[in-house]
Parts: structure tokens; C-alpha cells; sequence
């Protein structure tokens, strides 16, 4: 098994199989990410017949960095898994911090209309310890420290649900990478069950919806997961968790030319919204070579933005970033010949 793969209480227990105490997890934490070892002969204060039984029972994973693009404070990241795989993950220099955009899976089945990254089916989860490596690997490559982390990359999350939480235990640990919970999103582009699921997880990430439109004809045109899950039994789901955890959602609007980005359209989602613990980001759409939709003009966004603020809903415009190197929202791919 990947020593990535495990939280910190499944190493409690496994050290307890073999009649070691607790801290032991901690020494191991402490040597995997606070030290940074990839070999466990590097580690000394541990016994050398458990380092033996160490080395036996896990292995560190092997993430590998293909290609670095980097345009000024966006790097693009071609990484390669252990079995061939690619995925992408995008490192953002913001003033408040350094954020990380990682992907959760290689491909994607939502089939959303606008986005690149689902134009190759799932081919398989990324593990949650694939997930932590995201981080090291790109850590160590750029000598930094990462403090946010948005699962935004390739991949519907929720689609993925058992290895996003254990990914999220893992980081959130004090013993190890230690990213506050509040510096971790959650993208969702509406996977009902997996919602209100989630209103029961026991970590204080925020949430994001992938909205993108305010009314089912205009969503199913969109995103084939609103004929699953249509606009009323998501925003059921959704006030469940808010009232449940107390949160504030966001709600993911991309703006596409002439599609969704109407004086009406902005009524209908203030309509849609009102009243509701939650904000909306305005993201311009990032044109693609391959698909057909047209990013809405400036004008057409600031209107949007002015009619959603007159009528109470807090709104922001995504800040844009990583454009010119195709590291933007709905531009990062699996490839199999890289980029
Ligand atoms: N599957 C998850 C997370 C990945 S996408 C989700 O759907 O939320 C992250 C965000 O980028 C989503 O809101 C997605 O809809 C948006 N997006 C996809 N393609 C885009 C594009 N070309 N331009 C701008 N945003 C895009």
C-alpha cells in the first residue's frame, strides 16, 4: 500500500498491530511530511526490524513531474502516476497565500458541455494518497509551501467521494501537512447524495457548486448531472447543508456568450437565490480549441454582476489566471501524449 494512502489514525492502529504505541504515528507523520524522507531507512529514532516491517508492508508513491509551465504566478503541472496516467494540478501564487488546484480524477464522466477536462471518460480514480503526493511533488519542485488547496483540477469529486474525505483528513492533520480546513475547497457540479453526505462530514472545507445556469432547460443543455439531479432537489440539498454546518456555499457561474449570460438569466438565479447563506463567482468562461462557446463580453458580465448586487446577492468576478498557458478553469486535460 502507498504510506500516502494513510491517515493518521490508520497508522494508530496499525502500529498498534504490532504492539507499538500511538506516538510512533506521529514519529512517521512527523518524518513523512514535516521531514519530507522517501525512503524509510532514512529514519532513525524507529527500530530497525519495524523499519524493516515498514519498508515490507508500504511503498511511496511514485507521482512524477512530466512538465512545468509556468506564466508568471500560474505553474501548469503534467504529472505522470505510478501506472502511466497523467493528470494536471495548477500552482497559484496569490498574495493571501499559495494555492493548489489538484485533480481527483483521471478523466471525467459528467460530460459537461463547456469543459475540456471531460472530453476523456474516467479511466480511473486518483487515491487519496495520489492526491497528497499532488502536494509534495510541486512543493518540493517550486521549494514552497502550499496553504490552500481547491479540488478543482480534472475530476468531479463527489464522483470520487471516499478518497476527496480521506485526502482531506490526511492534510488537515497537525502532525502533517497541517491545511487548515478553511483553506480547503470542494467543487461539486451537483451529485445530490454525496451533498447531503457531506453535510455530515466532520471538517469545516468549504463547498462550491458548479451552477452555471438558473433554470433546468438551460442546465440540462449544460451539464447532463442536472438530469439527474434537477435545480429543486439540488438547492434542497443544498440548504440542508447549510443549515446543517453553519456554511456559506458558493455558487460557480461561468459566463458563456449569449447562452447564460442575459439580463433575464441574472434575475432568474437572484430569484433562485435569494435569501440564501451563499455567494456567486462570475467566472468568464475560458475558451477552448475544441468546443464551440464563446466567453461573454465584459460588458455583459458587469451587468450581470450589477443586476445579482441589486438585488442582495453577494457576487464576486473571478480574478483570471493561467489563461495564456491553458492552466485555467475547464482547460486541463488527460492526455496520453502529454500536452
Ligand atoms: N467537477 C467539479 C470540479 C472541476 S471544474 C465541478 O464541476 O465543480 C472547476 C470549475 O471550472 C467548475 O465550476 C467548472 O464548471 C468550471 N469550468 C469548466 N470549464 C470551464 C471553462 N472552459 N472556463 C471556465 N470555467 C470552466
Amino acid at each position: 500500500m502507498n504510506i500516502y494512502d494513510m491517515t493518521y489514525d490508520d497508522l494508530v492502529d496499525y502500529f498498534k498491530t504490532i504492539n507499538l504505541k500511538s506516538y510512533r504515528a506521529k514519529q512517521l507523520y512527523d518524518w513523512l511530511y514535516v521531514k519530507r524522507i522517501n525512503n524509510f531507512k532514512d529514519i532513525t529514532n524507529i527500530k530497525k526490524e519495524i523499519i524493516e516491517k515498514l519498508d515490507n508492508d508500504y511503498y511511496f508513491g511514485k507521482i512524477e513531474i512530466v512538465k512545468r509551465e509556468s506564466d508568471e504566478l500560474v505553474h501548469k503541472y503534467l504529472l505522470k502516476l505510478g501506472d502511466g496516467n497523467t493528470i494536471e494540478a495548477v500552482l497559484m501564487e496569490h498574495d493571501y497565500g499559495k494555492s493548489l488546484c489538484i485533480s481527483s480524477e483521471v478523466g471525467c464522466n459528467m460530460g459537461c458541455k463547456f469543459c475540456e477536462s471531460g472530453r476523456i471518460k474516467k479511466i480511473r480514480d486518483v487515491t487519496a494518497g495520489e492526491m497528497v503526493e499532488e502536494i509534495l511533488v510541486i512543493e518540493k519542485d517550486l521549494k514552497i509551501r502550499i496553504s490552500h488547496i481547491v479540488i478543482m483540477g480534472i475530476g468531479e469529486p463527489f464522483d470520487n467521494y471516499n478518497n476527496i474525505c480521506k485526502f482531506i483528513e490526511i492534510v488537515n492533520n497537525s502532525n502533517g501537512i497541517n491545511i487548515g480546513s478553511r483553506h480547503i475547497t470542494v467543487s461539486t457540479c451537483g451529485i445530490v447524495p454525496k451533498i447531503y453526505e457531506f453535510s455530515k462530514f466532520p471538517y469545516q472545507v468549504n463547498l462550491a457548486i458548479s451552477l452555471h445556469a438558473p433554470n433546468d432547460k438551460l442546465r440540462n443543455s449544460l451539464m447532463p448531472i442536472n438530469k439527474a439531479y434537477n435545480l429543486k432537489e439540488l438547492m434542497e440539498s443544498i440548504d440542508y447543508y447549510i443549515k446543517e454546518t453553519n456554511r456559506r456555499v458558493t455558487f460557480e457561474y461561468i459566463m458563456l456568450s449569449d447562452i447564460n449570460d442575459t439580463y433575464e438569466c441574472a434575475m432568474e438565479l437572484a430569484r433562485l437565490l435569494k435569501g440564501k447563506n451563499c455567494y456567486v463567482n462570475l467566472i468568464p468562461y475560458n475558451e477552448t480549441e475544441n468546443i464551440g462557446y464563446k466567453r461573454s463580453s465584459k460588458e455583459k458580465i458587469l451587468k450581470f454582476y450589477d443586476t445579482l448586487k441589486k438585488n442582495n446577492i453577494s457576487v464576486t468576478i473571478r480574478r483570471e489566471f493561467g489563461s495564456r498557458i491553458s492552466a485555467a478553469c475547464g482547460q486541463l486535460k488527460t492526455t496520453k501524449e502529454g500536452l
